[in-house]
């Protein structure tokens, strides 16, 4: 087990602000995945990469005996670095050109198309190719319109408005569709409004004979924050169970049930760590501002994620109330009037849930290094990813300052 005292040794030794991740978290999400679909004759996890593409949370995957879902050549480049096979790599990729699909097959792994134009293109130049596709069931999975994915004006997806069109594609260019796939939006939170839009998969299954997978996405939610509603794996895990087993018979085949989880797998096993190089007292609040900002861990400035924020460093101190910002020159507030146990400057404190969607998403805005990466495995800490240095700023910048050498630079004289 990761301890706060183990934590804050992980601050001392590698620097801050890091990124810190239990590899024992992320093993009993897949098992608990697994066991809520223990009724399913094939399941097949396929790891999300986007959520977290360090080659060594990859490789834990691999080693799991998950599959990878990726939804760029580059990410499948790093799943094959880091030995996943690439049967066990689904590309699902969102207007990304032909050129990159046909690439992506070439290597090997399985294609998913999520639109009409590229499907004619690719099943006109390949039909012994098998693809998946990716069906737009127009069922809104989630609260948040900007990680719904599955309304009528969403860019993802085939809509199953258009599956006549979709079939005449198919039947005219022979190709052969092996899987049906969804991916609705971010949060299930509501298990009857997931399962019907299965059933729409279901109706469009049965227009193909050839099928050996249904993908049901993901959209899994985890707790961020005291009260926050959790998808109820296991009630899904047991109803999906039965209706998939239920179609399989209908059918007339044994099908691999499919999900693609990102989130629910390495969310709350990660600890984003930063120091506090400031505490300001204004007329309104308390400010403590850490030694990082929307360039590391941006989803609560892009989606007004809330993650708790912990100060482990006096996790006994009086709580107080603070807003925690970054050091970024622009407004970068983590969050606004968090109780959090007194803070004093050098404090480190611990975000929680910064498995997900965080160092992934981490820039170098301000000119400021990504944080390193430590993985926390067996009860030891491993480096995982160094911190940049300013070699890594300027590494592919070209320096043409010849052009600019005082003589030659022409200042324009009125
Ligand atoms: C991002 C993504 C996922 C993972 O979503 P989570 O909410 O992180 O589980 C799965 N499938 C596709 C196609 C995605 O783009």
């Amino acid at each position: 087990m990761m301890r706060n005292a183990d934590l804050l040794k992980i601050a001392k030794t590698y620097g801050n602000p890091v990124y810190v991740y239990d590899s024992e978290k992320i093993i009993s999400q897949f098992n608990r995945l697994t066991n809520a679909f223990k009724g399913v004759n094939q399941l097949k996890l396929n790891y999300a990469a986007k959520a977290l593409s360090n080659i060594a949370i990859l490789r834990l995957m691999n080693s799991l005996g998950s599959g990878l879902d990726t939804v760029s050549i580059q990410e499948v480049q790093l799943g094959l670095l880091a030995g996943f096979k690439p049967e066990s790599i689904i590309f699902t990729p969102n207007g990304v050109s032909l050129e990159e699909i046909e690439e992506a097959a070439k290597l090997g792994v399985q294609i998913n198309i999520d639109n009409l134009s590229v499907l004619e293109q690719f099943g006109g130049k390949h039909p012994d190719i098998p693809v998946c596709i990716r069906i737009n069931p127009h069922v809104m999975a989630g609260g948040n319109s900007n990680i719904s994915v599955g309304h009528i004006d969403s860019k993802f997806g085939i809509s199953i408005h258009q599956i006549p069109h979709l079939l005449r594609i198919v039947e005219l260019t022979k190709m052969n569709i092996n899987g049906i796939h969804m991916h609705t939006g971010s949060d299930i939170l509501d298990i009857d409004v997931f399962l019907y839009a299965s059933e729409i998969l279901f109706e469009t299954a049965k227009n193909f004979k050839n099928l050996d997978f249904i993908d049901f996405g993901s959209g899994f939610k985890v707790p961020y924050k005291e009260g926050d509603i959790e998808t109820n794996i296991e009630e899904l895990g047991k109803k999906l169970t039965g209706r998939f087993n239920e179609f399989c018979k209908e059918y007339g085949k044994e099908l691999t049930l499919a999900f693609e989880p990102g989130k629910f797998l390495v969310s709350e096993a990660g600890h984003f760590l930063a120091k506090v190089n400031v505490v300001k007292q204004t007329t309104s609040t308390v400010f403590a501002s850490v030694d990082s900002g929307f360039n590391h861990l941006i989803r609560p400035m892009l989606y007004g994620a809330s993650h708790t924020i912990e100060n482990i460093s006096n996790p006994q101190g009086r709580e107080r109330y603070y807003s925690v910002v970054g050091y970024i020159c622009e407004t970068d507030t983590f969050g606004n009037n968090r109780r959090i146990n007194e803070i004093s400057e050098g404090d480190i404190l611990c975000f929680k849930n910064a498995g997900a969607y965080c160092f992934t998403m981490a820039s170098n805005y301000n000119s400021r290094y990504r944080p390193a990466e430590v993985l926390w495995h067996d009860d030891k800490a491993h480096l995982i990813r160094e911190r940049e240095t300013f070699d890594d700023l300027i590494k592919n910048q070209v320096d043409v300052k010849d052009l600019f050498v005082p003589e030659k630079v022409k200042v324009a004289v009125k």
